[in-house]
């Protein structure tokens, strides 16, 4: 089927793109070119004031919005209206209302109030919470966010208006990721603002973080999908020996991209237009049917909603081309997994990018001054940030040798590890190598060369004029890593901040004092610096002598979410309280102990009434044959895998530790991911010596390499 495929009647074509009514980008985002022309006026500038200023908005014009809003997504055909937020499950949830109401007379009429607008109330019992309210509790509430723009999404048979919402318990605690990003933004800004200030800069009044993901993910044909239990319940294979080909040859890394593919990520594309996500590349991966889109970088909270956009669309629109997109960290054992390189930055309301080095970052100050602070954040929260992208689906993947370890380190490159060298020796800054590139032949232009190299291996990399954090999982919400990001870093800003006032309130002249404060800082923190290969055996001694934190798997690094350090720091800024981190710690743990619980059962299930049953006719017929050498060695591996079934059902049946506690999660981590493990590995040998008509699995030679 997959190599038969071809456009099903529905091809997009190719418009003439100069045609304005072409052109689709933003069609259905109630964005500020809309609302421009859609309100009065006064409202208009009322609400692009307050969203410049990230202050409240006056609720009296909500009525006035609302009702533009629903004559806007009645004329694109949307009947309905939803409050879209991301509770704790790391998704997005929706819960339609109609905009028609019945009059009495049999009639009924569209509506929708500035209320509705604002606040609404489902029934959210059954969200996770840790404990922050108890399940007969069932009361919550979502709060518009008029930061991120409502929009359209489309269905063959109708529409409906999403409106971005916060989620919270009636308490007022955070039950969803928005809250404490939008908090953190806020501490973030505060302090970035005190710190330009210091510097002399008057005009700003805003900092906001950025971040632009470059997501990977796998596309494979929906039949090998649906023939798999394992993929369907648990997103990732739970058996499969290693095909003869993997990504050994590198030839399928920015590989000519087959059509297939390329049809399905050019709807992708366009569905992401239409909702104003702006995608801006697209490519092969290194694992064969791997692939990765990325756009252009937006302020964090637009940015992560748009992020579970993303995927959302990758997910849906691949079905309209009989593939299934798998974002799943680690879909194939012994094959690239795939992440969310997360980049990172921080810019002001008047354009100007706090992490812009400059052609001579020794001597932009300001800029060392924002880099120190940076890298000693993450030096003293590193295994928060570790914590931070901490889930079961991770841990198959950091670590092994394909993404960044569990070590969190910094990579500077060699022009801004000059520039620190320099600050903290006082001797001039040594020349960079900068200049041209010659390629030996005179028909190729010279080449301008950069400051420093690239390195891959880095979880944590200057990439030019950001900061990449590459150890985020591709299914991730994008929210967490960048609320601590955001946190730790205005931490550390106040604290040079603080540093500097009281130098130049003493009389140190403000240059002089900025390099101090960054000397400082940089010689306490630089042991995270490492510009070498991460996924050396030699790097993981080295990190080990500087102290570094080595977190391998989630139930060693989520207990840093409760740590003194982190409470302080979130306390500081109010970007999550004790209790609100608690339960974070507490849903975070819960879902990994779920998570391996259902890979063991369905690993469980697949074994014995798949695995087995194909297993032992193919000694039937080796029997039936007269082939007795050969039905002794199956015979043989047939007694172990039966073994080794049993013990992980039994491994299962009754977990050790109190329900849903660390050591319950060390349980799961120890005993049911080793019994899987044991399961496996027989599994994958006799993968390889029974009959193949008889194996019921799709292999991955097939799922990886028909395209
Ligand atoms: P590479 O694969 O070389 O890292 P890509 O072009 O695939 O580069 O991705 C780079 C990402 O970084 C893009 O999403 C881009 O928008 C984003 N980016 C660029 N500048 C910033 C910034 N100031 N803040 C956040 N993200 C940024
Ligand atoms: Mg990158």
């Amino acid at each position: 089927m997959a190599a038969q495929w071809s456009a099903n009647g529905a091809a997009l074509g190719s418009p003439d793109l100069t045609v304005v009514a072409n052109q689709v980008f933003g069609q259905n985002v109630f964005s500020p070119a809309v609302q421009r022309q859609r309100l009065p006026h006064s409202v208009f500038k009322s609400l692009q004031e307050a969203l410049a200023r990230g202050g409240a908005l006056d609720t009296s014009l909500a009525d006035q919005i609302a009702s533009a809003m629903k004559d806007w997504a009645m004329e694109r055909g949307a009947t309905h209206y939803t409050h879209w937020f991301q509770p704790l499950t790391g998704s997005t949830a929706e819960k339609h209302d109609s905009f028609y109401a019945p009059t009495g007379d049999g009639s009924a009429i569209a509506d929708f109030s500035g209320k509705e607008l604002i606040q609404g109330e489902p029934d959210a019992s059954s969200f996770p919470t840790g404990g922050i309210r108890a399940t007969f509790e069932a009361r919550g509430y979502t709060a518009w966010d008029p930061t991120s723009p409502a929009f359209i999404l489309e269905n063959p048979n109708g529409a409906f208006l999403c409106i971005p919402t916060a989620f919270a318990s009636w308490t007022g605690e955070a039950l969803d990721n928005k809250i404490p990003l939008l908090r953190s933004m806020d501490a973030l800004s505060g302090t970035a603002i005190r710190a330009l200030r210091l510097f002399g800069h008057e005009q700003a009044q805003r900092v906001f973080t950025t971040v632009g993901p470059e997501q990977e993910y796998f596309l494979i044909d929906e039949q090998y999908y649906f023939e798999r239990p394992d993929l369907v319940t648990t997103g990732r294979t739970l058996f499969g020996a290693k095909p003869p080909k993997g990504h050994e040859l590198d030839d399928h890394y920015f590989g000519s991209i087959p059509e297939r593919i390329l049809a399905c990520m050019l709807e992708v594309e366009r569905e992401l237009a239409k909702l104003g996500v702006p995608i801006k590349t697209r490519h092969n991966e290194v694992a064969p049917n791997q692939y990765e889109v990325a756009p252009v970088f937006e302020n964090s909270n637009v940015g992560c909603d748009h992020q579970q956009l993303a995927m959302q669309q990758l997910q849906a629109v691949a079905r309209r081309y009989g593939l299934v997109c798998l974002l799943h960290e680690k879909p194939f054992a012994g094959v690239n997994g795939s992440g969310k390189h997360n980049n990172w930055s921080m810019g002001t309301d008047t354009g100007m990018n706090l992490l812009d080095p400059g052609d001579t970052p020794a001597d932009n100050i300001q800029f060392m001054f924002f880099c120190a602070a940076v890298i000693q954040a993450v030096n003293k929260h590193q295994a928060l940030l570790r914590a931070s992208v901490a889930t079961a689906g991770q841990d198959h993947r950091l670590g092994a040798n394909e993404a960044p370890p569990a070590i969190m380190s910094i990579f500077l490159g060699a022009e801004l590890l000059r520039a620190f060298e320099a600050a903290e020796s006082g001797e001039p800054v040594s020349d960079s190598e900068k200049g041209f590139l010659g390629l030996g032949t005179p028909v190729l232009p010279p080449l301008p060369m950069h400051g420093g190299d690239r390195n891959r291996t880095s979880p944590f990399a200057f990439t030019g004029n950001k900061f990449e954090f590459r150890a985020v999982g591709s299914s991730m919400s994008l929210s967490l890593p960048n609320t601590v990001l955001n946190t730790i870093v205005a931490e550390a800003l106040d604290d040079l901040s603080s540093k500097l006032e009281t130098a130049t309130e003493a009389g140190t002249p403000l240059e002089e004092a900025v390099r101090a404060i960054v000397k400082e800082s940089w010689t306490a923190n630089k042991q995270i610096v490492f510009e070498g290969d991460n996924y050396a055996e030699e790097w993981h001694a080295e990190a080990q002598r500087r102290g570094l934190q080595n977190l391998r798997t989630t139930p060693e690094a989520l207990p840093w979410l409760l740590e003194p350090q982190t409470l302080e720091a979130f306390g500081r800024y109010e970007v999550l309280s004790e209790r609100e981190l608690h339960a974070r710690y507490d849903v975070l743990l819960e879902q990994y102990i779920i998570k391996v619980n259902i890979e063991a059962e369905t690993a469980a299930a697949i074994a014995r009434t798949m695995l087995l049953p194909a297993s032992a006719r193919h000694l039937a017929e080796l029997r039936a044959a007269d082939l007795p050498q050969l039905a002794s060695v199956v015979a043989s591996l047939i007694e172990d895998f039966s073994t080794a079934i049993g013990k992980l059902e039994q491994t299962n049946a009754a977990h050790a530790g109190e329900e849903g506690s660390l050591d319950h999660a060390a349980y799961m981590r120890d005993e049911v991911l080793a019994a899987m493990a044991e399961v496996r590995a027989i599994a994958d040998k006799l993968e390889k010596i029974v009959a193949d008509d008889l194996w019921p699995l799709p292999k991955y030679s097939e799922i990886l390499f028909i395209k």
